[in-house]
């Protein structure tokens, strides 16, 4: 495995349409392991394979719950209801933060490193880190959605996605 360099924003590889992944090879799950130790290294709680620099469709998601890591490869909202408003920070944009309003659950459908579908339901933190992680592979940063940038003293405990 390997940790690999994180692309911070104005990057053109952030802000477009990720590719569909046709092939569940050794390579995707080489870059799975990578992103997992990225993202580990780097303290954040998801990561989208276009923040290191690959547009390809494929996200990471491990928020140190009961979820364990979640692998989405071509992921798709299925059903989406309720709302929450909370905190946000991004690995690709260092020391920002702001509130963001995203539905409270979402069911997702997508597929693991075999290319077998799976569905998934999430709520509340969980399915806020794995809506920020969808939008990264559609090109869609999470600063497009925030309502309010919070300032120093009002971040603890807020991770980066
Ligand atoms: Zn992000």
């Amino acid at each position: 495995m390997a940790i690999r360099k994180i692309v911070n924003y104005p990057a053109e590889i952030l802000e477009q349409p990720c590719r569909t992944v046709m092939k569940f090879d050794r390579k995707l799950g080489k870059l799975l392991d990578d992103m997992y130790e990225t993202m580990i290294e780097f303290d954040g709680v998801g990561l989208a394979a276009p923040q290191i620099g690959i547009d390809e469709r494929i996200a990471i998601v491990d928020i140190d719950d009961d979820s364990g890591t979640i692998e989405m490869i071509n992921p798709q909202i299925l059903e989406t209801s309720g709302e929450q408003t909370g905190p946000e920070g991004c690995l690709s944009f260092p020391g920002l933060y702001g509130e963001v309003t995203r539905p409270y659950f979402v069911k997702i459908e997508a597929f693991n490193r075999k290319g077998r579908r799976y569905t998934l339901k999430a709520e509340d933190f969980l399915a806020r880190a794995i809506q920020h992680e969808m939008d990264h592979l559609d090109g869609i940063l999470f600063t497009s959605k925030v309502t309010r940038y919070l300032e120093q003293d009002e971040l603890k405990g807020v991770e980066s996605e």
